[in-house]
């Protein structure tokens, strides 16, 4: 069964409507990754998966549990219960400043109660190690590079054992000599079989990690296939225009 399904979605700000009709489905383990022009609503459609935003029509079921079912949202306790199934990384980290790379990590796990992390220290020392920031464990967000932020912002995702990583272009804010570490710990986490969707404009990552893209624009999913398929053999000319560009 699929772990993320999404039907007929709708979302206005104002009166621009902003996703006009999208469907989708995730399964376990799989890497979707999520391209289009800016302004197609990526961000919206992902920020509504994790209640971030609100939809107006449509279906939202993680695990089977309905977030919302024809445009009404369950229950705060049972909205918060499913929330915490996924974890997010955003494009400019929102790491909390003043406090130093371990705190980050630990405050959630520490603050969430009925989590049932045993141990958040073991934890948070464990992740450091996978992102390969250890040494920097006591120091502060502002003396890091972008991309050991970035690297900090997904270890602290992970110390929630979500079972769904979401990425909203993760590597836009980073200097491109910087992407390369954070698409690495990505790919090492799509080999441990997370499963993760990925808004992204590094194509060539997109081809290399995902089993699935899905292309999205002006509100609308207007191709959605398997990795090979959709950029191999794109099928609207508006797909094809879109690949061009980015190469
Ligand atoms: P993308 O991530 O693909 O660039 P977004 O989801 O950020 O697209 O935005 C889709 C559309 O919704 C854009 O036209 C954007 O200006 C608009 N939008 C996004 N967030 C808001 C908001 N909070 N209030 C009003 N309009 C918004
Ligand atoms: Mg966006």
């Amino acid at each position: 069964m699929s772990i993320i399904h999404v039907s007929n979605i709708k979302k206005s700000f104002g009166n621009i409507e902003v996703l006009k009709n999208i469907s989708f489905e995730v399964n376990k383990q799989e890497v979707v990754a999520v391209i289009g022009p800016s302004g197609s609503g990526k961000s919206t459609m992902l920020r509504s998966l994790i209640n971030l935003e609100r939809v107006d029509n449509g279906d939202i079921r993680i695990n089977g549990d309905y977030l919302v079912k024809n445009g009404k949202y369950s229950n705060s306790q049972d909205v918060k219960k499913i929330t915490r199934n996924m974890g997010m990384v955003f494009q400019h980290f929102n790491l909390f400043p003043n406090l130093t790379v371990i705190e980050n990590l630990e405050i959630a796990p520490k603050v969430v109660a009925g989590k049932g992390i045993t141990d958040v220290h073991n934890k948070s020392m464990e992740l450091l190690e996978k992102i390969g920031l250890t040494d920097k464990k006591d120091v502060y967000p502002s003396k890091l590079s972008g991309g050991q932020k970035q690297r900090v912002a997904i270890a602290r995702a992970l110390m929630m054992e979500p079972e769904i990583l979401l990425f909203d272009e993760p590597t836009s804010a980073l200097d491109p000599e910087l992407t390369g570490e954070v698409l690495k710990v990505i790919k090492l986490l799509a080999e441990e079989r997370m499963t993760m969707i990925i808004v992204t404009h590094e194509m060539e990552f997109a081809k290399e990690v995902a089993n699935k893209i899905i292309f999205m624009d002006n509100g609308y999913i207007l191709e959605n296939g398997s990795t090979e398929q959709l950029f191999d053999n794109p099928q609207l000319d508006r797909t094809k225009a879109f690949l061009n560009k980015q190469y």
